[in-house]
């Protein structure tokens, strides 16, 4: 059982990040946010694979001006992303932000006191999100690079910037895409602060070299107890993000959300297409919300001793096939009709 560090409760528009809401998945879109049709159409496929709160840049002022555009229709609060232009983030707060991202690394303290008091005055929140490839050049200097110290020293100088200012609706990150040093600063970013902490890989690389490396970093520190919101980084569609971010939640148990489908190796006793089975299941059951272990077992003898655990599973056999709950069998079936009646099945059983 794992206990979660509880912290100090922000919200994103509805959404509770940290005290006791349970972790959050996040995602950002890469569409042009010039483009509003396309973005929101990224925004709506993330929302329904379960993605609750989605990140925007906002690079110019013609993307500042569809943000709010975007804002107005979209089913989920939405963060702008703002580098560089502090003005970017005050048109994007009068748009509706329901959150701001800054990077200290790359915003002038001048310019943080207006994006406060322009957040303040709506009453959204900041997320100060280190990166380490863009820590500032003084800390870079004394720590001789982006170490651990180093990202932590510029969350935490930033934060006390805030603090100064009155500004307290934080959330933290300080993210970099060596997995042992985002472990250990965000580690020592727990012990630094109250802060709810966003936690990340960033440019992780492609679906299995993030999987690898976000299940990694994100899974270590949530299994730690830290971590508030999860944004797993993956170049390509987004929405597989969010579908690795579930699966790290679900595979600790740190939220037990959507089909958990488990699937055997298969070996020599195999009599049954696990792989093009699975895939079907995967698709089928795609953004349904209840959570169920699932098993896809390759050989009637041996699948539902071996996936007793499966909420309910079915293994092939030759012409025929078994339909299982907890490891025991509850029909015999023909090969034709397993799939269509283990979906009926886990419909019936979520009412989804
Ligand atoms: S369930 Fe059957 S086919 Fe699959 S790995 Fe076990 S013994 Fe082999």
């Amino acid at each position: 059982m794992i206990l979660r560090k509880k912290t100090k409760p922000v919200f994103i528009g509805p959404v509770q990040i940290g005290g006791d809401a349970p972790v959050v998945v996040q995602s950002m879109t890469c569409t042009d946010t010039r483009n509003i049709e396309q973005t929101l159409r990224q925004i709506i496929t993330l929302a329904d694979a379960g993605c609750e709160i989605v990140r925007v840049a906002v690079p110019d002022r013609e993307a500042a001006a569809s943000f709010g555009k975007i804002r107005e229709r979209s089913p989920v609060p939405l963060i702008a992303d703002i580098h560089f232009d502090y003005h970017l983030a005050i048109e994007a707060i009068k748009a509706g932000a329901d959150g701001i991202r800054i990077n200290p690394g790359n915003i002038k303290r001048e310019m943080m006191k207006e994006i406060a008091h322009a957040a303040g005055d709506k009453g959204i929140a900041i997320r100060i999100g280190v990166n380490a490839g863009s820590v500032e050049k003084d800390i870079l200097a004394s720590y001789g690079g982006p170490t651990t110290q180093a990202l932590v020293e510029s969350a935490m100088r930033t934060v006390r910037f805030f603090e100064d200012l009155g500004f307290t609706a934080l959330k933290l990150s300080v993210k970099s895409s060596d997995v042992a040093t985002m472990v250990e600063s965000y580690r020592a970013l727990s012990n630094a602060t109250e802060y709810p902490l966003h936690l990340g890989v960033t440019e992780a690389g492609g679906i299995v070299a993030s999987a690898i490396k976000s299940s990694i970093g994100i899974g270590m520190l949530l299994y730690e107890g830290i971590g508030d919101t999860i944004r797993v980084s993956i170049t390509g569609d987004p929405v597989h993000e969010v579908a690795v971010a579930y699966g790290i939640l679900r595979a600790l148990h740190v939220r037990e959300v959507g089909p958990d489908i488990i699937s055997c190796p298969t070996c020599g006793r195999c009599e049954f297409d696990v792989a093009g089975v699975l895939d079907e299941v995967e698709k089928r059951l795609s953004g349904m919300k209840t959570y169920m272990k699932i098993a896809i077992m390759g050989c009637p003898v041996n699948g539902p001793g071996e996936a007793a655990e499966a909420d309910i599973g079915i293994a092939g056999g030759r012409g025929t096939g078994l339909l299982f709950k907890k490891g025991k069998v509850v029909k015999r079936l023909k090969d034709k009709e397993l799939v269509e009646t283990l979906i009926q099945e886990i419909r019936r059983i979520s009412g989804e």
